[in-house]
């Protein structure tokens, strides 16, 4: 078997590799691969356990490229393969996901079996690498590029930014944005299904970049965390649900606002303080603020974190656990949790109507769910057939296109109050 390059001679290997801009001589590729969540292993199984497993990952790929490619260490948990003479270009996306399928099976760490997640992603020698350090700057490009958009692969296209300097771009851009009226919030209804009102409406952040277009909230989000923006952009989704909730009340529709928050908000101690500052600014009883945090940043609170959310509990505010059913919950967490609801991701509602299975587990979500004495709302309903499997199945709300899509306030206002409790005759949410 071929040995594990080290980067230097991985990199002079490379600088060998010739250039292809016309596209009619052989086709050779960078696949660099990362390895998501492997250095927070650190913590949990130690230096050398996580370094094991990346040289374990190393002799996996050296095995199964045997001639056709060279494997080396680009990084302490980064490898990149050199993939040799492919018949086309396109099968550097066929070789990304061979090395995806290689990776795949758990790794032996002592006792324990660790499974991690790869990312791939990959550059050709075309005219997008005007030379091989490019090729390699191209593919890592591919891999930030792949792991912002929650993909396993990526081939990498000329002309495309590269996240690293969007994310710089974009950092900046926010900060104006923030307090430059570029943001806005859309509210989307959540229609309870024993009375067919609308309970309450999420609030959705939306911006308007000047020049790129609408920027994807969870684009906006990734930016923001683990900066000092994070919490700006917070205080003005959480002060501008405030003000608008207490808009449309005003104006007769009687729901309150959910609100999502991120892990990095629990960080922030005076959270509790500045959202009571909002609601007796606003007048918004703290009974009709829904506070939604996924069930993975739930997971991740520290205890600090979690004292975060208590303080909210106590000051009369609900807690919703958004993406149910994606995280790995325990259930003496679920138990230690100061929840008010649990929210069940729409990959689960998708196929409800479609999947034995599925639905199965719903039920079973639906009655864990009440069972700890908690809101159950389904997310992501696109039909009646959906809609009415969840009221047969004891559902306690349902959010989703079906219902009503996201909208601004005035047209939230304008659709949603026309009789008092917020639905009208011809909205689906009458359909029983
Ligand atoms: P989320 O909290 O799970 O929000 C639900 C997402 O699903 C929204 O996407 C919504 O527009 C979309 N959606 C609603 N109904 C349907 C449906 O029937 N079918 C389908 N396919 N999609 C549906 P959006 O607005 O793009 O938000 C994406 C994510 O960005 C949110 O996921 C949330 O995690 C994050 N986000 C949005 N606004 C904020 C915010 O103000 N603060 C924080 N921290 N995160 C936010
Ligand atoms: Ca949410
Ligand atoms: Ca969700």
């Amino acid at each position: 078997m071929p040995p594990v390059l080290a980067y230097p001679v991985f990199l002079a290997e490379l600088a060998r590799l010739p250039m292809n801009a016309g596209g009619s001589g052989p086709h050779h590729a960078v696949a660099v691969v990362d390895f998501e969540g492997l250095s927070e292993l650190d913590g949990v199984v130690g230096y050398a356990a996580v370094d094991e497993i990346a040289r374990q990952a190393a002799a996996r790929l050296t095995d199964a490229l045997q001639s056709s490619g060279q494997v080396g260490m680009t990084g302490r948990h980064q490898l990149a393969c050199l993939l040799y003479n492919l018949p086309g270009p396109d099968y550097a996306t066929l070789a990304g996901h061979k090395i995806l399928r290689v990776l795949s099976p758990a790794f032996e760490q002592d006792e324990r079996k660790l499974v991690v997640s790869p990312r791939i992603g990959i550059a050709l020698n075309d005219s997008s690498s005007t030379d091989p350090e490019r090729m390699l700057r191209n593919a890592r490009s591919a891999v930030r590029q792949a792991r912002l958009d929650r993909e396993s692969l990526r081939l990498y296209e000329a002309g495309s930014d590269d996240p690293l300097l969007l994310g710089v771009n974009l950092w900046s851009d926010l900060g104006h944005a923030i307090e430059g009226g570029q943001l806005h919030l859309v509210y989307q209804p959540q229609l309870n299904l024993s009375t067919s009102r609308i309970d309450t409406t999420e609030g959705l952040l939306r911006w308007k970049h000047p020049t790129r277009g609408p920027i994807r909230p969870d684009t906006m989000i990734q930016i923001a965390e683990g900066t000092g923006l994070m919490s700006r952009l917070t205080l003005w989704v959480l002060n501008t649900a405030l003000r608008q909730c207490a808009e449309y009340r005003k104006a007769g529709l009687k729901a309150g606002v959910s609100v999502n928050i991120s892990a990095d908000d629990l960080r922030e101690p005076d959270l509790p303080e500045l959202v009571a500052q909002g609601l007796d600014l606003w007048g918004v009883p703290p009974d009709e603020i829904i506070i939604e945090l996924t069930e993975t940043a739930m997971m991740e609170g520290r205890s600090g974190a979690i004292d975060v959310l208590h303080r909210l509990k106590d000051m009369g505010l609900k807690i919703s656990m958004d993406d149910f059913g994606t995280g790995y919950s325990s259930m003496a967490r679920l138990l230690n949790l100061p929840l008010d609801e649990v929210k069940i991701d729409m990959t689960f509602i998708r196929d409800l109507t479609r999947s034995e299975p599925h639905e199965r587990i719903v039920d079973s979500m639906i009655g864990l769910g009440h069972r700890l004495g908690l809101n159950v709302v389904a997310e992501g309903v696109e039909d009646a057939t959906t809609l009415e499997r969840l009221r047969a199945l004891g559902c306690d709300m349902a959010q989703g296109y079906y219902i009503g899509r996201p909208v601004p306030l005035d047209e939230l206002i304008a659709t949603a109050v026309q009789v008092p409790g917020g639905t009208r005759e011809d909205t689906p949410g009458q359909v029983r």
